[in-house]
């Protein structure tokens, strides 16, 4: 049976940030379930939420960094309802802070995510090196095929680079080559890559692994189309025969419904009148609410153009409910339009919660008409599949696994322009039909969708089949 370990900063639920910490929690346990023997490793950071889970100390590593050597306790548990292994890396000085907000990028934060990857390395020699492939994930686990191959050579398990996000790559100083052990002069992508200045731990991933992919099959076109002259879009340009696009799925368990598509319309209107009365705004029956949660993130997440339709959607006589947390002046900004509009409008329209609250967040699912995602960019996404999920109809920007999972007219509307006036379009067409038997067709496909994990599941364990081929090819033995 094929064995992979998959590394990650996040695995939901013990620690979840976003959308990453959702998809490392739910692959494995697809994986499992299509014959793939899955493990994971994270860092052991305070953030995690580990009160219903069993733990023990399985072992104790040292690592190496920055010519010191290091104590890490491996604490093992299993992800819920699974058998698949979950290991905590317990060290206060790199693992002591982190985990609470999506991560910043700082190069504090490359050398946490570099001595993580160390530690990645020593704990696939640890197990005796017993793992087909090591699933690498993001920046945080850029350096983990280097690593391998240097202290493994021959050896060494097949290597994966999964990119969930591009826009965070990890960059951080030359230094920490050393500080990891690795001589730049022996790998020329390193000496390539720090000749501008800085390392740039994703571009590591992507050049050293044995196949790389992301998360929708648009979004993969998208980056390969992409024409810009930095070196991390030459990297992937030059490596694109060694890249797809897989979906990411959701694992359905986490998201309990209290409908079916048979009684959905009685019990729907219950929550959402609760979920007005939680959060104050005394709703009506013939007022659409139109939701949104999500990271505040300005530069993928489409906050200007959706700040610019808030006015039109009250005008039009609708709600609309944000739950959101990160940049601080978006924050400040959706609150005074809340507050403006609510004034003008003598009636709490808008509410704006700036929490991270996953109860809030499935009330809000479960009570919204409609939900936006007017996304600059989105890899894959996973609000829209829970929104449709959950019978709330996903207005979207059509980029990304966004296009991928959302049919235009069917289980959504998708538009084009990064505009207000292209979101707003697409606002008016949710009023033409609100409460009509259009919108009822549109709810009911929703609900009947499907993105489950087991498809993708399917092609992952491909993928690293095919990983496992090409690392025979170059060394000549396979070991599963
Ligand atoms: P990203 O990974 O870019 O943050 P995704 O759509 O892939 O976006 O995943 C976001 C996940 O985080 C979803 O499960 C969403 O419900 C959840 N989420 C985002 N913001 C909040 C919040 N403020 N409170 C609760 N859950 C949130």
């Amino acid at each position: 049976m094929l064995k992979v370990l998959l590394c990650a900063s996040e695995v939901a639920p013990v620690i979840k940030i976003g959308g990453l910490g959702d998809v490392v929690g739910s692959l494995p346990k697809a994986l499992e379930a299509v014959g793939v023997d899955a493990d994971v490793v994270v860092p052991f950071f305070p953030t995690a939420k580990i009160e219903n889970f069993h733990m023990y100390k399985s072992r104790t590593l040292r690592v190496m960094y920055d010519a010191m050597s290091h104590e890490v306790e491996v604490w093992a548990t299993k992800l819920p309802a699974s058998n698949v292994d979950l290991y905590l890396l317990k060290n206060d000085l790199f693992f002591g802070t982190g985990g609470k907000e999506a991560f910043l990028n700082t190069p504090n934060e490359t050398q946490i995510f570099a001595f993580f990857d160390k530690c990645v390395c020593e704990l696939v020699k640890s197990r005796f090196n017993t793992y087909d492939v090591v699933h690498c994930n993001d920046w945080h686990t850029g350096l983990v095929p280097h690593l391998l191959s240097d202290e493994l050579g021959a050896s060494r398990p097949a290597s994966i680079m999964t990119i969930h996000n591009i826009s965070y790559q990890g960059t951080g100083a030359p230094s920490v080559i050393t500080d990891v052990g690795l001589t730049a002069t022996a790998h020329k992508s390193l000496e390539w890559d720090i000749s501008d200045g800085d390392l740039n731990l994703l571009m590591q991933g992507i050049m050293s692994a044995d196949f790389i992919n992301t998360v929708s099959p648009s979004y993969a076109d998208e980056l390969i189309a992409q024409t810009d002259s930095s070196q991390i879009s030459q990297v992937l340009t030059a490596r694109k025969d060694r890249f797809l696009g897989i979906l990411n799925g959701l694992d359905y368990r986490a998201f309990p419904r209290e409908f079916s598509v048979t009684d959905w319309q009685q019990k729907k209107q219950i929550i959402k009148t609760e979920l007005e009365d939680e959060l104050g705004m005394f709703g009506d029956k013939d007022r659409p609410i139109f939701s949104m949660i999500s990271r505040l993130d300005p530069n993928q997440k489409g906050l200007d153009i959706l700040s610019e339709v808030v006015p039109d959607i009250v005008g039009l006589g609708g709600d609309f409910v944000l739950l959101g947390s990160g940049d601080k002046t978006w924050e400040a900004k959706f609150t005074e339009l809340a507050d403006k509009l609510n004034r003008k409008h003598g009636r709490k329209a808008v509410s704006v919660s700036l929490l991270f609250d996953a109860g809030l967040a499935n009330r809000i699912y479960q009570g919204s008409d409609f939900f936006l995602i007017p996304s600059k960019f989105e890899p894959c996404g996973l609000t829209q599949m829970i929104a449709m999920w959950y019978g709330a109809v996903p207005v979207a920007r059509a980029v990304g696994g966004l296009k991928d999972t959302i049919k235009q007219g069917r289980t959504g509307f998708l538009f084009e322009d990064y505009s207000g006036q292209a979101l707003l379009a697409s606002i008016q067409k949710c009023f033409n039909i609100y409460k009509s038997p259009a919108h009822s067709a549109i709810v009911e496909e929703c609900l009947k969708q499907d993105f489950s994990f087991d498809k993708s599941a399917k092609l992952y364990k491909e993928l690293y089949e095919k990983a496992v081929q090409i690392r025979k090819d170059a060394y000549g033995t396979v070991h599963f």
